[in-house]
This record gives C-alpha cells, structure tokens and sequence, in this order.
C-alpha cells in the first residue's frame, strides 16, 4: 500500500501545492498507532462497547492509550441535545458535555478524557472558518478536501503530541455510507497513506442479518455494508460480525472472500451475559494478536498497576456471582430511553458488585404519578414504591414531574428507605424538606416557580447575566469539601474530593440556616464558596443527595463510594448480609 514518505517535509513547504497538513510540533510518525473502528449496515451494533473494551484490552497489556469519538452531527457539543433523542449528556473532568460514548470509555479504560477525546463535525467547522476569518488560507478556497479532512487528521495528531499514546482507538460515529461521517471516513483513508504500514489498522463492526421468517443468518447486507467502506478507499484489517446466534463458519467465509480480510482477523461479536465480559472474551479470541499483528507493537506491552487481566478478572468474577437481589426505583422523566440514564445504571451495577448485589431497576415516569392539573397521585406512589429497598432522583431539566418527585422523597424520608439524589434530585431534597419539614409552606426551586415565596433552590449568581445556552452551566470536576464527622465523610474517608457538576440552580444560601436548624446538614461544600455540595439527614438510613452527578466518575474499578454507601444501606434494609465474600 502507498505511503506518504516525506510528510513534515510537505507539511513545511512553502511553495504552492495541493496538500494541507498541519501536523503539531513533536509530532512523530510511528510514535502513535491509530485503530479506526467504523460501522456498516447499521448503527446499534455496540460500535461504543466494542471500542471501549478495545481499550480495556490494550490498556491491560500495558499500552499507554487515548480514545476518540468523532460526531457527524453539527452540534458543537453534546451539552443541548435531547436526552430522549441521545440519551444521556456525560460530562467530563474539564466540563466537556460530550457523547455517552466517552462515559463508556472512561468506565472501561479506568481514565479520564478530556475535550481532545472528542470530535463534533461542528468543532472542526468552527476551527476551520475561524482559521479561515484570520486569513489561514488567504487565497484559497477552502475545500472538504484537503482542509476539513487535514483538520480531523491535525486534531487527532495533536491528542497523540499531547498523550504520546501507543495507540489512540478512534470511533467513526454513525454507520458507513452517512454523509455526515463520510469526510470523518475519507480522513482517516488519508491518515493511512501518510502514516504508513503497520500504523493504522482499520476494524469495521458489520451485522449479520438474521430474518425470523429465514431462521438462518444471511450476509448480504454486511457484505454490502463492507463494499461502500472499499469503495471509499478504505480495506479493514479486522472485521467483527455482530449477530444473535452463534456466526456460521460460512458466513465468516463470504465476509472473508467479499473484504479482503483474512479468515482468522474476522470476528464474532456475539450477544454476552455481561458486557464487562467482553475485553476477556476478545482476548480468548485473540483479537489482541490480531492487532499486535497489524500494528507490530507486541514489544511496547508493560505492566499496569491499575489495570491489568487479573484485576478486570476478579471484577468480572465478582459481577457474575452477584446474586443478592435489591429493588431500586429510579423516578424520573426520560425513563422511556434508559440510555438517558446510562451512568446510574453502570454506577448501580459495578457498585453492587462490590457487595455482590444485584440490582433490580423499578423505573418510574415521574409524570405519571401525578394528574391533568399536577396533583399528585399519593396512592399511586405508595404503590410504585411499596417493594422497593432503595430510591434514586436523578438529574433533570424542566418542571415536567417534579410534584411526583418530591413526593417520592417525602416517601422515602418518612418510611427510612435509602435514598440518592443527584442534582436535580439533590434540589427537590431541599424543596421537600422546606416545605415540610420547615413548613416553608411553598417552597420551591426558581427554575419551576419564578415567583415562588420561598425560593430555596435560586439561580447561581454567576449563571444570572447568561444569555447563551450552550456550554454555559457550572460545568465539570468540581473540589467538594467534606464536613468531619458526617456521612459523607465516613463514605469518602478523606476531606477533599473531586465531582462533576452541571447545573445552573443551587442550594440558595439564604436558607441553608433554617434548613440547617430543621435537622438537614450540609456535609460537602464549595472550598471559600456557600455553594452547597451534598446534604444529608442524620437520623434516617440513608438519606443523601449530591449537586454533583456522583454517576460520572464511579467505575468498574473504582466505584464511588456514594453508590457504594447506597447500595450497602439497601441489602441491610433488604435484610441481606453486605459481605462482599
Ligand atoms: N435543572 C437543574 C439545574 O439546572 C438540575 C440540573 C441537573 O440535574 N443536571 O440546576
């Protein structure tokens, strides 16, 4: 295959010539290897987990990683989409409101990313004609290619000067054949010809078709799938198939035959019990000698302290044995699209591995506890929440439910059942409590009730002269100082931690002394600010809510003690041991 041999030379160059290649300073060919994975036939095939456990797989060979998603969408960020459309915003440490994907990478790579690991079709136009008002390209006309194309290829290549990865995995959005990944696809064809052999491997996830009327799995449209990637320029070096049953040995052979790809680099990626499974079951396959094999990069292996295959075994192990059942009712407002929730589900489930609990999730649509006018439907809580051993109120936008909602934690504060709250649910905590506990009659939070006697829950001060929408919360990895001596402290054993946040409401300072009097404690708070970070009530259970989203940041391998505290305080009000053995 060709290869671009004098690359910064070109780069360099002074006189006119058709090639646009910003490559940063430091950066050096062959340093950084790039594995590709892009998608055919359609989206849904579990291109995100596949990527994800790419990297748990490598990470635990010790290789030094980084990870990037790049999205067609023109969106800058992820931070004013729909939760029902893409489900859940993550947020990482820097405050970058991204794609859920990156949450899925963090989980499994046990690392934080920041906003290099994610590439929106918007960013890279935005770069590109911001370039182009300061006079960049004076005199040229700014074309898809070589300017959008070497812009992706420059982004990329700056997070490898920046990291100094061995490998950077690299997820094409969408499906193959979509004009909004098309340019993402045609710059990474580019990036292979200038990097050269054995520097990037391209791995496409197919889907083998298996009709019900059929009962047999047919090929056609992988094949298909996997043409429209050839016909742009692009041979996969590994193919996996994703598919319900078992992948017939015939199959595997015409996805062979029709892509090039030998037999031995095309996979299965079979439906798994657990998807924390996968990385070891990719390993049994080896796929890691698959990529060793393209990449040449066997020698780079290490030894890792935080990750390795005996560490992600015994977590596996320990999610497999998890038998001990306990009921959590999550009430929220987008529980249609449980991707809305994704981080409290993984948080719920690698936490309750530690205790080798299994958590049932009970969702419940806030909405529909209430009536037409917004009265609460007090039996029809009672009733949704009468078996369950634990209650979550997750983040959330919007005035839609909220009645129910504090309701349910009224429920939950008066019948001693362990409770979380995150954000919006840290929030209604407050309101409930003020109106009665405080007997602030009608309390509120401004957000649902502009004139509200007693706004409780007010804007942040500094969120007050913003105009614009996007980026502009209280965003990212916040220092939360914890008060001696309280919940929070036994939970977190130290006194200054770091949480993500993303909200434009707060506890409003002026009331935290009533509140306070009332029996609620404060027990995290802003450092040299009244911002207030989690509370707690002393006398329940387990009765605590966080500002933060305490979901963000637990992983398999390191949980967050917060849903760790919660389940444990689940299995004893279940009646079930909280021993981890
Ligand atoms: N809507 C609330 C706020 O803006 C809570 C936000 C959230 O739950 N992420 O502060």
């Amino acid at each position: 295959m060709g290869y671009l041999e004098n690359l910064e030379e070109i780069s360099n160059k002074k006189e006119k010539h058709e090639f646009y290649l910003p490559i940063p300073k430091g950066y050096e060919r062959g340093r950084t290897k790039y594995i590709i994975v892009t998608g055919s036939v359609m989206s849904g095939v579990g291109k995100g987990t596949l990527t994800s456990c790419l990297g748990t797989l490598l990470r635990c060979h010790g290789l030094k990683i980084s990870m990037i998603k790049f999205d067609g969408y023109l969106n800058y960020d992820a931070g004013t989409l729909n939760p029902f459309r893409h489900g859940e915003v993550f947020v990482l440490d820097d405050g970058t409101e991204c794609d859920l994907d990156l949450g899925s990478y963090e989980r499994f790579t046990n690392q934080n990313y920041t906003k290099d690991n994610y590439l929106t079709a918007g960013k890279i136009f935005k770069r590109i004609i911001e370039k182009e008002r300061k006079g960049e390209f004076l005199g040229r006309d700014v074309q898809f290619i070589p300017h959008v194309t070497g812009e992706i290829k420059g982004f990329l290549r700056e997070l490898a000067v920046k990291t100094r990865a061995d490998v950077i995995l690299v997820e094409v959005g969408g499906t193959v054949g979509d004009i909004e990944n098309s340019y993402f696809i045609e710059a990474m064809r580019e990036l292979r010809y200038e990097e050269g052999e054995h520097n990037v491997c391209f791995i496409n996830v197919t889907y083998i078709i298996e009709p019900k009327s059929l009962q047999e799995q047919k090929s056609k449209a992988a094949q298909l799938g996997i043409r429209k990637l050839l016909e742009l320029g692009v041979q996969p070096d590994i193919i996996f198939c994703r598919c319900e049953s078992k992948l017939n040995e015939s199959i595997r052979e015409k996805i062979s035959i029709y892509s090039n790809v030998p037999l031995k680099n095309v996979f299965e990626l079979g439906d798994v019990e657990s998807v924390y499974e996968l990385p070891l079951i990719l390993k049994d396959n080896n796929v890691d000698k698959a990529i060793f094999e393209v990449l040449k990069i066997s020698e780079r292996k290490n030894e890792e302290s935080d990750i390795n295959f005996s560490i992600w075994s015994s977590f596996v192990d320990k999610i497999k044995k998890s038998n001990k059942k306990i009921n959590i009712a999550i009430v929220g407002k987008y529980t249609k699209v449980q991707d809305a929730y994704i981080s409290i589900i993984k948080a719920l489930e690698h936490s309750a591995a530690y205790y080798l609990a299994k958590p049932e999730i009970k969702w419940i649509e806030a909405s529909l506890l209430e009536d037409e006018n917004n009265n609460v439907k007090e039996d029809l809580v009672k009733e949704s929440l009468k078996d369950v051993h634990g209650i979550i109120v997750p983040g959330g936008f919007g005035k839609r439910g909220i009645e129910a909602k504090i309701s349910c934690i009224k429920y939950a504060r008066e019948n001693n059942i362990p409770f979380l709250g995150l954000c919006l649910g840290f929030q209604l905590a407050i309101v409930e409590f003020a109106r009665n506990v405080c007997n602030l009659k009608d309390a509120n939070s401004r957000e649902f009730d502009l004139n509200t006697k007693h706004p409780v829950v007010d804007l942040l001060p500094e969120q007050k002269n913003i105009e614009e929408i996007g980026g502009t919360m209280r965003l990212g990895g916040k220092d939360v100082e914890i008060v001696p001596n309280t919940l929070a402290h036994k939970l977190y054993g130290k006194l200054l931690v770091r949480e993500r946040f993303r909200h434009r409401f707060e506890c409003n300072p002026n009331y935290v002394e009533i509140l306070e009097r009332h029996g609620m404690v404060f027990s995290g708070k802003a450092p040299n600010s009244n911002i207030m970070q989690i509370l707690e009530l002393p006398f329940h259970r387990f009765f605590l809510a966080t500002q933060f989203h305490a979901e963000f940041t637990s992983k398999p391998l390191a949980p967050s003690p917060i849903f760790k505290g919660f389940i444990k305080s689940c299995l004893e009000f279940a009646g079930l041991s909280e021993n981890s053995i």
